[in-house]
């Protein structure tokens, strides 16, 4: 009888518990992917994930092939597919990967309990996180609300294991299931194709992962701790789309760094190792708190007066505010599917504090545009930037876009990379177009208000109706 292997957020080979047990079990495996609808309970993908997944189940099938396993894809609930997958094949087990997106947990505790009940074995494994949300307590038996502790508990804990192999001489299933075409999925955009930047700046899969992976060890590790603010810079890993999509697994990248020679207790690695923690401190949070993504952290923000501004809102999404940081950052977004962390953070900065839009409204934006939209990382860190989350900056340090940019793209090559309307402008004034005399603009092609905008608000008169609103929130009843 064969062994029924789950794929989900898992699209890898390499260090993957369930597809590895399948292989120990001796048994010919079947592996599925379930394309599931609106009402599964898991968050369904925006329109990014769902262009990289189609790439990724392609590039798994692949690798698939290479193992002597053939991928079964199939749309509908989890359960019910899984159900008539089991009656079809004869499958006596299924396994799969653990998926810690609270609406997943739901639908997958069910599953497993309906397997069982039909008597089919049914066994879940770790692998997308270093830890078990569940398993890591404070002293007095609750869950950690302060990065630091969190993540020195969790170093304190047992090194990260070795990642698994390939499993090799898998038996094949040699019974006929019916899947469907990738095509059929209607994962990618049709009219417009806005997917073309995409296209260019990634390589989804489990091999693209690894050459990215390796690139990063091998070259900007070493300046990641100093580098990684800078968005002109390439220092960051850009592993985060393949993190979302387990193409590899943070035993991987810990095993990666631990072979990266002299750079294993440099800075470059140990900062980066924390950055990896953050992900890991986000899934705590989303855990035990599963409307993370919909409900205030600290519940004081729950009379925060939010301004209802279709308008601004869209010119936020456009990156059409006037604030060249801000807007490049927007502009990377739309264009690639991934914006670098320092923008993200200025971008979202702004959006809750210079427009007083809430959070969810960004949250909901870049659900739908980033690439590596994460269910755990995204709405952790939207709410952290909004002063509403766990160990969250102050609501009151309200990020200054002008001097932001100043600090971190001193020379504007961010900003004139995405926004070539302003390329010209000299670097004094590429922060501040608005600034900038007559005859500047003039000379550097630039008529605000036509060809970029001028400020949708003015920061000083911004921040103060910011910390006006901040205030009213705080003494609410
Ligand atoms: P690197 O600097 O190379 O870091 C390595 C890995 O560590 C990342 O791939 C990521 O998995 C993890 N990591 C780093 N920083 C963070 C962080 N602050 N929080 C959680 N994990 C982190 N990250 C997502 O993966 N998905 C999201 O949906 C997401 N939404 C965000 C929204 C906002 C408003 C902000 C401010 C940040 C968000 N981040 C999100 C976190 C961070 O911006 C990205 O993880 C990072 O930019 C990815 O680039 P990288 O892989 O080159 O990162």
């Amino acid at each position: 009888r064969p062994v029924l292997v789950l794929f989900r957020d898992d699209l890898r080979v390499a260090d993957n518990a369930a597809l590895a047990a399948a292989s120990r079990s001796g048994k010919p495996v079947i592996a599925a992917f379930v394309l599931e609808g609106a009402s599964s309970g898991a968050r369904p993908l925006g329109g990014a994930r769902r262009w990289w997944l189609h790439h990724s189940l392609a590039a798994l099938n692949g690798t698939l092939a290479t193992i002597g396993v053939r991928l079964v894809l199939r749309r509908g609930a989890m359960g019910e597919v899984v159900d008539s997958l089991v009656t079809e094949s004869g499958t006596d087990t299924v396994f799969w990967n653990r998926r810690y997106d609270p609406g997943a947990i739901a639908a997958d505790t069910t599953m497993k309990a309906g397997l069982r009940n039909r008597g089919v074995a049914a066994e879940s494994f770790a692998g997308h996180l270093l830890h078990e949300p569940s398993r890591l307590v404070t002293s007095t038996g609750g869950y950690y609300k302060v990065y630091s502790p969190f993540w020195k508990a969790v170093a304190a804990g047992p090194e990260p294991r070795d990642p698994l192999d390939v499993p090799d001489g898998l038996e094949p299933f040699a019974g006929n299931l019916a899947s469907d075409a990738p095509d059929a999925f209607g994962l990618l955009p049709t009219k417009p194709d806005w997917a073309g930047g995409l296209r260019q700046s990634w390589t989804p899969g489990e091999a693209g992962a690894r050459v990215r992976l390796d690139d990063f060890v091998a070259g900007a590790l070493q300046d990641y701790a100093e580098g990684r603010d800078y968005p002109a810079y390439q220092a960051t890993s850009r592993l985060s789309p393949h993190l979302a999509h387990g193409e590899i697994t943070p035993f991987q990248i810990f095993a990666a760094l631990q072979g990266a020679g002299s750079d294993v207790s440099g800075a470059g690695a140990a900062k980066f190792r924390k950055e990896v923690g953050w992900r890991e401190f986000c899934y705590h949070l989303l855990f035990h708190n599963p409307h993370l993504g919909t409900r205030n952290f600290q519940p004081s923000f729950n009379a925060f007066p939010w301004r209802e501004d279709e308008e601004a809102l869209r010119a936020w999404q456009r990156g059409l505010t006037g604030f060249p940081i801000v807007d490049a950052g927007m502009r990377e977004l739309w264009e690639t599917g991934y914006m670098h962390n320092r923008t993200r953070m200025i971008a979202a900065s702004f959006l809750t504090k210079h427009l007083l839009v809430d959070w969810r409204a960004g949250e909901r934006w870049f659900w739908d545009t980033l690439v590596d939209a994460d269910a755990a990382s995204n709405p952790g860190n939207w709410q952290w930037v909004a002063g509403c989350g766990a160990d969250a900056a102050p609501y009151f340090r309200i990020f200054n876009p002008v001097l932001q940019g100043e600090k971190f793209d001193p020379e504007g090559r961010y900003v004139r990379r995405w926004l070539p309307e302003l390329a010209r402008l000299p670097a004094r004034y590429i922060h501040k177009p608005w600034a900038a005399p007559p005859a500047v603009l003039a000379e550097s092609g630039v008529r605000l208000g036509e060809t970029y905008p001028r400020p949708i608000v003015d920061h000083r008169l911004a921040r103060e109706r910011a910390l006006g609103a901040y205030e009213t929130a705080r003494s609410a009843p």
